[in-house]
C-alpha cells in the first residue's frame, strides 16, 4: 500500500495486521492435555483406525504402553511414529498452544515465556511446523530435494539433520507469482544466486538488495525472483535505481503482505529460506481461513519418504 504525501512524495503505509482468529473450541483444547491428544490422534487416523505408518496396514495390535505393531510388516511404532509432530518434545496441549502462538504470529522469545520451555525446544517444535507446511505445497517434492538443500536437514523421517553449506553456485532462486487472489512461489529450477548476478550485469536485470535477501524486476512471468544470500555474495556489484522494481511499484496486496514479514526475517539463513517462502504463501492464500486447524491436521501427517533415502 503506497500514499503520497504533502510533498508529493510516495510512503509506504503498513496495512493493519490482521490477527488471525483461533477458534473457541480449539482454543478449549489447549487446556487439556488428554483432550489435546484425543484431537491429535483424530488428525493422525482421520478414520479413527490406526494404520501402519510405515505400509499402510489397517491391522494392527496393542502392545504394552502406546506402542501398536502392524501385522503385515511387524512394524513397532507409536501413535506419532513417522509424523512431522513426532520431531519436537512437547506434550498434546503444548503442541496446540505453539500452533496457536504460531497463528498469532509471536515471536520466538514470546512463545519460550508463553510455554516455559526452552528456546532450542521451540524453535525445534516450529521448524517442523514450518515443514508439514511446506510439505502440504503443491511443489513439495521438488522443495525437499538436493535443489533447495532443505533434503539434508531430514534423515529418514527425522529432522535430525543440518545444513549444507552454501555459495553463488548452490544458492537457489525462487520466483514469485500472482495470480488473481493467490500467490505462487516456486523454484526456479537451473537458477542460482550466481545466475541472477550474470543477468544483472550482463543483461541489466534490476537487482534490490535489503540485507540477504536479494529481489529482482519482473522476470517472465515472474513477478519477482528472489533468493536469501550469505556473506560469500559480491553485494557490492549491484548498481542503485532510481525507479523502483515491478514488485515495489504495483501495490501488489502479497508484496505488501511479506514485506511487513519479511523485514523480521533477519538473521535466516539462505538454506532456511524456503521454509520462510512457503509460510508466506500458506498464510496469503489461507488469510480468510482458520489456520489452526489446517497446520494441525498437516503436523500429524505422516513425513514423505525421500526418495533418495
Ligand atoms: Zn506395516
Amino acid at each position: 500500500m503506497t500514499a503520497t504525501t504533502a510533498m508529493g512524495m510516495k510512503m509506504h503505509v503498513v496495512p493493519p495486521m490482521i490477527i488471525p482468529e483461533i477458534p473457541e473450541g480449539f482454543a478449549a483444547l489447549t487446556k487439556d492435555d488428554g483432550k489435546a491428544r484425543e484431537y491429535l490422534l483424530s488428525q493422525t487416523w482421520p478414520t479413527g483406525d490406526p494404520f501402519c505408518p510405515r505400509c499402510g496396514h489397517r491391522k494392527v495390535y496393542s502392545l504394552s504402553g502406546d506402542r501398536l505393531r502392524c501385522a503385515s510388516c511387524k512394524y513397532t511404532f507409536q501413535p506419532f511414529s513417522g509424523r512431522w509432530i513426532n520431531n519436537g518434545a512437547l506434550s498434546p496441549s503444548e503442541w496446540l498452544r505453539l500452533i496457536t502462538l504460531f497463528v498469532e504470529e509471536c515471536s520466538v522469545h514470546q512463545m519460550k515465556q508463553e510455554l516455559n520451555l526452552s528456546y532450542n525446544t521451540v524453535y525445534k517444535a516450529l521448524t517442523a511446523i514450518r515443514f508439514a507446511i511446506l510439505a502440504h505445497a503443491i511443489d513439495a517434492r521438488q522443495l525437499i530435494s538436493a535443489a533447495t538443500g532443505l533434503d539434508s536437514y531430514l534423515k529418514g523421517n527425522r529432522l535430525t539433520g543440518g545444513p549444507r553449506e552454501m555459495r553463488m553456485d548452490t544458492i537457489p532462486v525462487y520466483g514469485i507469482l500472482r495470480r488473481d487472489d493467490l500467490v505462487f512461489i516456486d523454484l526456479v529450477p537451473g537458477f542460482q544466486a550466481e545466475t541472477l548476478f550474470h543477468f544483472h550485469m550482463n543483461f541489466h536485470l534490476k537487482l534490490i538488495r535489503t540485507g540477504n535477501l536479494v529481489y529482482t524486476d519482473r522476470y517472465k512471468d515472474y513477478d519477482a525472483l528472489i533468493f536469501c544470500g550469505n556473506d560469500s555474495l559480491p553485494y557490492e556489484v549491484i548498481r542503485r535505481y532510481d525507479e523502483p522494481p515491478h514488485i515495489d511499484a504495483v501495490n501488489d496486496e502479497f508484496w505488501d503482505f511479506a514485506q511487513t514479514r519479511i523485514k523480521r526475517f533477519r538473521g535466516i539463513s539462505c538454506q532456511r529460506f524456503p521454509l520462510y517462502l512457503k509460510e508466506l504463501e500458506f498464510r496469503f492464500n489461507n488469510r480468510e481461513k482458520s489456520i489452526a486447524e489446517i497446520i494441525t491436521a498437516y503436523l500429524c501427517a505422516l513425513v514423505p519418504v525421500q526418495e533418495s533415502a
